[in-house]
This record gives structure tokens, sequence and C-alpha cells, in this order.
């Protein structure tokens, strides 16, 4: 569903992306893991056209992400991503942030739009805050009401960025809950973080990039128990 080829990416003379490939297939769920400024956030950011490529090629469902013609509405529609930083309206209540973009972006109908974000509200068991204003939440809330304000999209895609990173370590659990829930009614993700039990737990692949490039992929299992690259050893002795 996403498709990566030798894509090569640089920031100036700096190439932060030096030939990534990768295979994302339907309802498959891919952590993306690695050193800091290895290129993670970046190939997310390509994958939905915040960042053009300079060479390879993706698509996601078919759709050509580097083809100057692109709808890069059309495609960000189909790929929800969701940050560390959450970037609620601050002066929106809980429904009114989820419900903004498919009214004003998709120009859908009120009242179906409104079902869904209730609905949404509740799988990220967040119903009896859906008048409340971010500012009266949690992070780890409001990082629940980012996720459901992505899938009130109806995306075909969702990318997850550290989500996680900026949270208190007991509202972590309640966040991963939520990712898991996605993932496991058949929603495609690829996810980036540093949660090594829930990547080994939740994942069906596991990407380890470092420099710029992947090192190596595996399932999770063989991944974690029989890393096949020194780099992904030094990395993983580090961070386990
Ligand atoms: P982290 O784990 O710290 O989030 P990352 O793996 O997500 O790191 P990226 O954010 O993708 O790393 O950054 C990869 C490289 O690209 C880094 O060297 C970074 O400094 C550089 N970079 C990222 N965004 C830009 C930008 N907008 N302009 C210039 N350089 C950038
Ligand atoms: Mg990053």
């Amino acid at each position: 569903q996403v498709v990566l080829t030798d894509v090569h990416k640089s920031y100036g003379h700096l190439e932060v992306l030096k030939g990534i490939s990768m295979a994302v297939k339907r309802s498959e769920i891919v952590s993306i893991i690695g050193p800091s400024g290895s290129g993670k956030s970046t190939i997310l950011r390509c994958i939905n056209a915040l960042a053009p490529i300079n060479a390879g090629s993706i698509t996601v469902g078919g759709m050509e992400v580097n083809d100057p013609k692109l709808d890069a509405r059309a495609l960000r529609r189909r790929v929800g991503m969701v940050f560390q930083s959450y970037n609620l309206f601050p002066h929106r209540t809980v429904l009114q942030n989820i419900m903004m973009a498919p009214l004003q972006v998709l120009k859908q109908d009120k009242a179906e739009v409104e079902a869904r974000a209730h609905s949404l509200l509740g799988k990220v068991r967040l119903s009896e805050k859906v008048n409340a204003y971010p500012g009266e939440l949690s992070g780890g809330q409001q990082q629940r009401v980012a996720i459901a304000r992505s899938l009130c999209m109806n995306p075909d895609v969702m990318m997850f960025d550290e989500v996680t990173a900026a949270l208190d370590p007991e509202t972590v659990k309640e966040v991963l809950v939520t990712i898991r829930d996605v993932a496991e009614e058949g929603m495609t993700c690829i996810l980036v973080t540093h949660e090594m039990r829930f990547a080994r737990e939740i994942s069906d692949t596991v990407y380890f990039t470092d420099k710029g490039r992947i090192i190596e992929s595996n399932s999770p299992k063989d991944f974690f128990e029989n890393p096949q690259d020194e780099r992904t050893r030094a990395f993983l002795d580090k961070v386990l």
C-alpha cells in the first residue's frame, strides 16, 4: 500500500535519506527505529509530501507522491499523521477539533461527521471529554484526541511519529493502547517509536535506520533476538 523505492532526500548539501526502500502492505504494522538524526521523521514527511524527495519513488495506494501534478490534499487525506506535539486548537472543544478538517477540508455533512466524531471519541475512550478544551486535558488525553482527529478523515494509513515521547511515563500506556486498538482494526500503521517493547509487541515488521539508510528489517522476534548488523546490535545494547 505504501512503497518506497530507492528514495533519496537532501537538505542542501546534507543527504539525509540515502536510498530508502520499504514496502508496507495493507493492514501491516511497521515500526521504524534508529538513532536520533537517522532520518526516521524525514521518511514519514516524504511519504505525505511534506518534504519533496530528490530521487527514487514513493507511492501510496498507487498514487505517485512525487508526481508534480500530485493533489497533496488528496494524499494527506489518505495518510493520517500524528506527531509528538499534538497541536490541537486551544480555543476549540475536543469535538470541534475532531470535526474541523472533515467539515472544512472535505466539506462533509455535519451530522455525519459529528456521529463519526462521537464514535471515535468512544474508541479513544474520551467520550466524557467531548466538550472539554485541550487545556483541560492531560498530555495523554490530548494525544488521543489528536489520534481521533486524524482518524476522522478516514485515512487508509496512519503514521505516528514518537507520539509518546513528550508524555509522562504513566500516560504513555494509554496512548499505546489507543494505537494498538487502531492497529487491531486493520489500519495500516507506520510508527516511529522509542518504545522498544511496544514495537516488538505490535509490529509485523521492524525497520532499523542509521545515517539515512535502512540497515536491516525483520520480524520483531528476529530483529530483537537476533539482530544481524553490528550497528543494530550496538543500538539495541544501548536502548534495551
Ligand atoms: P529523531 O529521533 O531525533 O527524531 P530522526 O531519525 O527523526 O531523529 P530526522 O528528523 O529525519 O531524524 O532528521 C534527519 C537529518 O535531517 C538530521 O540530520 C536533521 O538535522 C536533518 N533535517 C531534518 N529536517 C531538516 C530540515 N527541515 N532542514 C534541514 N535539515 C533537516
Ligand atoms: Mg524524528
